[in-house]
């Protein structure tokens, strides 16, 4: 740490972080992820980690800056790989910088917080966001980067849409980054950008708990976490929604390649022979949401995210899904692995 006021920067960080990574609506399980340069060095979350866990666990890893822009500017693979860039004397715990690097520090400003924000995510998906989001934020400097996978992909995105004065990037399919110079101004432009995304949730019937619990049985399937995942489960138009794909790279990485909607009558049984596998989660129509026991608290945390996203999606309009060599290539994904992994052991 350089300096008394970076290190007064990083604690109000860390402060802030754990605010963000609270918040349901802002961030899931290990996603998302905030940083802070100073000097030479790059603050960022480590992959795996939960940013609700900023004050209470060491999550920040310093990482040289200059190699990897660097690397990325030279289109080297080795800037997918942010682990060869963390400063090792001040990296005890060997932890490894979050997948996310590289779009931290294409960004020129000294703090960039990025979230899988609900309200931005239910306007990332649909095929009409550019038009939309240009409506609701007049007045801010932002721009708009199509899907790419998250690591160097996603980073040469952002450097062909990157323009001078840009603090708020939407990236398609996935969220949301602002950036500002200090913590207190990145946390202001963050609200600001979300109350302007915001989208009231469609209403729906409370869960059937008594038919779910039936249903649940002896069957290795239990109740999700959070009652707000049902959801999905509850509205015709967000189980259409879910059913038809893939929205966000998160949902692969926890849940798998998208959503499994019971057909009428049928058990969990029916479900996992129909399919020959066992799902995360399976969506019985006007009764609510099962996930397979074993599931994580990252699976449930995204299977909540899936019902918050999809109930503000306007219905009548296209949606973008990802496709199956996008699916593919997040879960073949080596650094995805590796936070998968955490994210089981924890
Ligand atoms: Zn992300």
């Amino acid at each position: 740490m350089a300096t008394e006021a970076d290190a007064q920067e990083l604690a109000a960080l860390r402060a802030l972080s754990a605010r963000i990574g609270g918040n349901p609506h802002l961030t899931q399980a290990a996603g998302g992820n905030t940083s802070l340069k100073a000097g030479d060095t790059l603050w960022i979350k480590a992959s795996g980690t939960w940013l609700k866990d900023a004050l209470s666990d060491d999550i920040m890893v310093p990482v040289a800056m200059g190699p990897l822009i660097e690397a990325v500017e030279r289109r080297d693979p080795a800037a997918d790989k942010p682990q060869a860039f963390a400063i090792g004397a001040l990296n005890p715990r060997g932890l490894r910088p979050s997948i996310e690097t590289t779009v931290h520090a294409l960004m020129p400003q000294r703090v960039v917080l990025h979230v899988h924000c609900v309200d931005t995510i239910s306007l990332a998906v649909q095929a009409d966001c550019e038009t939309e989001v240009a409506l609701r934020l007049d007045g801010i400097e932002w721009a708009y980067v199509p899907y790419r996978r998250p690591g160097l992909p996603l980073a040469q995105a952002i450097a062909e849409r990157l323009r001078p004065g840009v603090d708020v990037l939407i990236l398609g399919n996935h969220g949301l980054v602002v950036a500002t110079e200090t913590v207190a101004g990145a946390e202001r432009l963050l609200h600001r950008v979300r109350s302007r995304l915001a989208r009231p949730a469609r209403a729906v019937a409370n869960a059937d708990t008594a038919a779910l619990t039936a249903l649940a049985g002896d069957s290795g399937y239990r109740l999700p976490a959070d009652v707000e995942a049902h959801a999905v489960a509850l509205d015709a138009d967000s189980r259409r929604m879910a059913e038809a794909g893939s929205l966000y790279p998160d949902h692969v990485i926890f849940l798998g390649q998208g959503s499994v909607v019971a057909r009428p009558g049928e058990q969990v049984a029916d479900v996992i022979a129909r399919l020959g596998t066992n799902p995360a989660a399976i969506l019985f129509a006007g009764a609510g949401v099962l996930m397979r026991s074993d599931a994580s608290s990252g699976a449930d945390a995204m299977q909540r995210c899936l019902a918050d996203v999809t109930a503000r999606i306007d219905t009548t309009t296209r949606l973008n899904y990802l496709t199956t060599a996008d699916n593919d290539e997040l879960v073949n994904w080596d650094a995805e692995q590796y936070r998968q992994k955490l994210n089981t052991a924890g």
